[in-house]
């Protein structure tokens, strides 16, 4: 079994996790405690949480840019129309 080294930031008491504990920890955010009693839990933000964010602001980006090219479109359809409607200059 792998442990992991932690260091209790209350009281500096080193202990060890096993790395699937330590990653199910830092996933759920739950508490746990350090041999001295002291409460920890991971509070940064973990590999899953990050990518989840950057998913939904790339879905986001993606949506501005499908927006823009639509009315990017529809632009070009209006001057398209105008064009045809202008009479054109005779020299
Ligand atoms: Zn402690």
């Amino acid at each position: 079994m792998e442990l992991e080294l932690m260091v209790c930031g209350e009281c500096g008491c080193a202990f060890g996790l096993n790395q699937m504990h330590l990653r199910g920890l830092k996933d759920s955010h739950k508490l746990f405690y350090c041999p001295n009693g002291h409460q920890r839990h991971f509070v940064g933000e973990t590999d899953r949480e990050k990518l989840e964010r950057l998913q939904s602001r790339q879905t986001g980006q993606l949506a501005l840019i499908g927006k823009t090219y639509a009315a990017n479109r529809r632009l070009k359809v209006q001057v398209q129309k105008l064009k045809a409607n202008t009479p054109k200059k005779s020299k």
